[in-house]
């Protein structure tokens, strides 16, 4: 499932295929895709406009358009966008079509059904339901150990579960906040409101390098929307994990063993000796 690291390489791998480029047609072909988008307005809000930058906040692509309009998408579990040369034969599961002046189409296709569109005018964007609550972005300014501080004390959840949290967390899910807690020698199970002063700084240490490690080597997903027989499994951050999916094998940073705790179908992996608190 992708995370912050997958789909800001997403984001910055369409800014630079599709910005620019003006959509000659745009078909929603899995009218879910898009709930509050009737397909035939979508298609009419669509047509004829350009694409000016691709971002992201949080897990979330943002397509800013010329009208001005904002297209926000979110991969969920398998979403994937695709470029495809002219001609090329549509990917199964091809749930959104948008045709390019240059003869390219781009396509989001999503095997599991998860993925979500929504269309909004860019002055709604600061307003929108799916961002309006989401934390402070981790490498912005407002993201400190201060902030993270007060974060935690507001909630009665276990740390793991509270990174997972969007609105005091941005970006983490269940690979690189496993990581986050290795890296920090946290565990996974206290109580976030619990957790020793002195180990938010270096918690909110971890988690820049966590993320910042797994941006600049490539995420743990095939993100190139032009590698379009690639598997989206098996990004190039994925022999770098120290922790995740490493249940039984002895931990890199002392004797015991990696465990593998699962709760409500999740797994949560960890060091019993080096993250004990
Ligand atoms: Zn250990």
């Amino acid at each position: 499932m992708p995370e912050l690291p997958e789909v800001e390489l997403v984001a910055r791998a369409l800014d630079r295929l599709v910005a620019g480029r003006r959509v000659v047609s745009a078909k929603l072909l899995r009218p879910g895709l898009a709930p509050e988008t009737p397909p035939a307005r979508f298609a009419r809000l669509l047509r004829g406009r350009q694409f000016s930058r691709v971002t992201r906040r949080g897990k979330h692509i943002i397509f800013e358009l010329d009208a001005p309009l904002i297209l926000i998408a979110h991969l969920r579990m398998t979403g994937r966008f695709l470029l495809l040369p002219a001609a090329a034969p549509l990917p199964k599961h091809t749930h959104a079509l948008f045709r390019l002046d240059d003869g390219r189409s781009l396509a989001f296709s999503d095997q599991r059904h998860f993925g979500i569109m929504k269309l909004i005018r860019t002055s709604e964007l600061n307003e929108a339901r799916e961002l309006r609550s989401l934390a402070p972005e981790p490498f912005a300014p407002d993201f400190t150990p201060d902030y993270l501080r007060v974060a935690f004390a507001g909630t009665r959840r276990t740390l793991k579960e509270t990174l997972l949290d969007q609105t005091k967390v941005t970006g983490l899910g269940n690979i690189y906040a496993a990581e986050v807690m290795f890296r920090a020698r946290v565990s996974p199970f206290v109580a976030a409101s619990r957790l020793a002063a002195r180990r938010v700084p270096r918690l909110h240490r971890a988690i820049l390098e966590v993320l910042g490690e797994a941006i600049a080597h490539g995420s743990t997903m095939n993100v190139d929307p032009e590698d379009i027989d690639g598997s989206y499994y098996g990004g190039p951050y994925e022999g770098r994990w120290r922790v995740y999916a490493r249940e039984g094998e002895t931990c890199t940073a002392c004797p015991a063993r990696v465990r593998r705790f699962v709760h409500a179908g999740r797994s949560t992996f960890y060091c019993p000796r080096c993250q004990r608190r």
